[in-house]
């Protein structure tokens, strides 16, 4: 199990930037193909912009058409929680960093092999760092 951190709203605020904030302490969502890393491609690891976790690597990156960044898995089981979201009419999964609770988007069951699962995440959760 990853080691949580618990910080409060205000050190948050903070930290991140007002659309960082919104989307991953608040559970928003960019508007499509607005993102920085939807049609990125640099090799590297996509870190959790709030807390640094790796989250997900660019090997399992995807082009998934939809206008956020797609991964078919990430770095490890244990880096990210599920949870079912009914919002908005639809029953979906949310998943989130395990180690700081921060949104990241939502993992649907139409990606590609190996898994078959796509993470659909948006830009604003992840920090990109590039393979050395
Ligand atoms: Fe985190």
């Amino acid at each position: 199990m990853e080691e949580k951190i618990e910080k409060n709203e205000s050190y948050w605020k903070k930290e991140l930037t007002p659309e960082e904030y919104h989307i991953t302490r608040e559970k928003g969502t960019e508007r499509a193909f607005t993102g920085k890393y939807w049609d990125f491609h640099g090799k590297g690891l996509y870190r959790c912009i709030c807390c640094g976790s790796e989250l997900f690597d660019s090997e399992t990156k995807f082009e998934s058409g939809s206008g956020w960044p797609s991964f078919f898995t990430p770095v490890d089981d244990s880096k990210v929680e599920e949870e079912r979201d009914s919002t908005f009419g639809m029953i979906r999964t949310e998943v989130k960093c395990s180690k700081c609770g921060a949104h990241l988007g939502h993992v649907f069951d139409d990606g590609p092999k190996p898994t078959g699962l796509r993470y659909c995440i948006n830009s604003a959760a992840l920090k990109f760092e590039e393979k050395k």
